[in-house]
């Protein structure tokens, strides 16, 4: 049994073994070792997965290094035909991976069709990041001299991706990292080592990545330490791409300081949606339903508050709630459910202390709480006092508070009450309020008449505060490069010494 799993799982007769892509082949982990992983709905073991250790990290960081230079000299051209072919076998794969993603992490159809359009744009994007101009030319002072900027990969880059948005974020912590010229060692979430790794390795691999070039290494539960500790401390990796938890990443982060290496950081959100007098009614549900509960809540985005004014609060609270209510968690790789379990029983167990703390504090559910097995029904809460955590904290599950405002600067203030500071939206009838409003609240992106939870390729994506730094879309290719100084002096030079 695997620690990220209480329930025993059974054994199904069709479960898979995989195997880890280092040096451009596929291998088992290097002691032999695997682990069981499980579909979260039936609680099936799915697929088993190399267990790798140090000696498979070291491997596939040396491998990466030695792959370097000749990416890195790459053309552009034959480098853009590698993502634009992996952009086709990814929509090839499409009915497949819909299916994968419903196994492994129990997807719904709706996001798991999202994330592999929203991922095959990604890749056709970066597709043509390898034309983009590589510099700028620089005015010099001194005569005769012609000074350039020109940006260069850095190496080896790690990617840890999470399991969540599984496909799309393992896209996303692969693809501008290696569009830029970079070489890759991904280390996938032990909860979708399949879906947020192993997957991205077969279709770059298909699609004619060198050897080497993307190395995908899978561990264990529980066994992220050996993995961890080498790729912090190896001076091969220059960089890292972590998308995750706050707590995760403010831990890495620090890592990454103490050996002065740059870490792009993508973590968790509190993300706010305010309903101003002016909004339409209809429409504000409409967004609410989506944002709050798409994915069972467990997207970084989705909406955690809502704040309506109290002008629109009693008869949103009876439309909202009749919406949520028509929701059922329910069977992933059925088509027709639109909202399946949660990933596994910490989840579970982490959502109902966040209802269960709120309760006990005087709070009050309208909707929802009902929990079979993984599988969590949409769930509303209202007179959440300010002491209790999910006031301000994720729980990542698809439970929203609802609260009235009476002045859009207290509404304002109310939003920014929180750690975090990833995305938020303002809904009115009046743009321009609602783009000054939303200027005033500390979020990486604010959408007005849209919901928390969007997010196209070539935005820049990402937040502030406890939500991290990195910003996606072609902003990116700054993360994951080296701005160099080339001079040239056309003549000789005249020196004071
Ligand atoms: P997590 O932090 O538990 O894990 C993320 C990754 O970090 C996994 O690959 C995990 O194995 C790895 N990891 C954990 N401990 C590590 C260690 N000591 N050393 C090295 N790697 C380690 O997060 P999660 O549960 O997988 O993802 C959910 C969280 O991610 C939520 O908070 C969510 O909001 C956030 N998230 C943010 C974004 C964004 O773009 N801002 C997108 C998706 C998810």
């Amino acid at each position: 049994m695997t620690t990220r799993q209480m329930t025993a799982p059974r054994h199904s007769a069709e479960s898979r073994t995989y195997r880890q892509l280092i040096a451009g082949q596929w291998v088992a982990a290097d002691d032999g070792r695997t682990f069981d992983d499980f579909d979260p709905y039936t609680s099936e073991v799915f697929a088993r997965i190399p267990a790798s250790g140090a000696a498979d990290v070291q491997r596939a960081i040396d491998t990466a290094h030695q792959a370097f230079p000749a990416w890195a000299a790459m053309g552009a051209r034959a480098r853009q035909a590698i993502f634009l072919n992996a952009a086709n076998i990814l929509e090839r794969r499409a009915d497949e991976l819909v299916l994968l993603m419903a196994k492994e992490t129990g997807c719904a159809s709706p996001f798991a069709r999202f994330q592999i359009q929203w991922a095959t744009g990604l890749l056709r994007q970066a597709a043509g990041y390898s034309y983009l101009p590589g510099g700028e030319i620089v005015a010099s002072d001194m005569p005769g001299v012609f000074a350039m900027a020109v940006r260069k990969p850095l190496g080896v880059v790690c990617g840890i991706s999470p399991w969540n948005g599984s496909l799309a974020l393992g896209f996303r912590t692969v693809a501008a990292p290696l569009a830029c010229g970079n070489t890759m060692v991904l280390k996938p979430s032990e909860d979708a080592p399949v879906c947020a790794g192993l997957v991205m390795g077969e279709i770059f691999h298909e699609a004619g990545l060198p050897p080497g070039v993307l190395n995908v290494v899978t561990h264990a539960p529980g066994e992220v330490g050996p993995v961890a500790d080498l790729l912090f401390e190896s001076p091969h990796v220059r960089a890292y791409n972590f998308t995750g938890s706050s707590r995760t990443g403010a831990a890495l982060a620090a890592r990454a300081g103490q050996q002065l290496k740059r870490i792009a950081l993508e973590l968790g959100g509190y993300n706010p949606m305010l309903v101003l007098a002016d909004a339409d009614l209809d429409y504000s549900v409409d967004t609410a339903v989506f944002a709050a509960f798409f994915h069972q809540g467990q997207i970084c985005m989705n909406t955690r508050k809502i704040l309506v004014h109290r002008s629109l609060y009693d008869a949103f609270l009876v439309r909202f709630m009749a919406r949520a209510e028509a929701i059922r968690a329910g069977d992933p790789s059925d088509p027709a459910t639109r909202i399946g379990p949660l990933i596994n029983d910490q989840a579970v167990a982490k959502v109902k202390q966040g209802i269960d703390e709120a309760l006990a504090r005087g709070a009050r559910r309208l909707v929802g709480g009902s929990m079979r097995g993984r599988c969590v029904d949409p769930t509303v809460l209202v007179d959440v006092p300010a002491d209790a955590p999910i006031h301000s904290e994720e729980v990542f599950g698809p439970v929203v508070l609802v609260e009235p405002f009476d002045d859009e600067q207290e509404a304002v203030a109310r939003a920014n009450a929180t750690a975090y500071g990833l995305s938020a939206s303002i809904m009115t009838a009046d743009v321009w309020r609602g783009v000054s409003l939303g200027g005033q609240v500390q979020a990486g992106m604010v959408n007005v008449n849209g919901p928390t939870m969007g997010g196209e390729p070539q935005i820049p994506f990402g937040g502030v505060k406890d939500s991290g730094w990195a910003r996606f879309g072609r902003w990116a290719i700054d993360m994951f490069t080296d701005l160099n100084l080339v001079t040239v002096s056309q003549a000789r030079r005249q020196y004071p010494l």
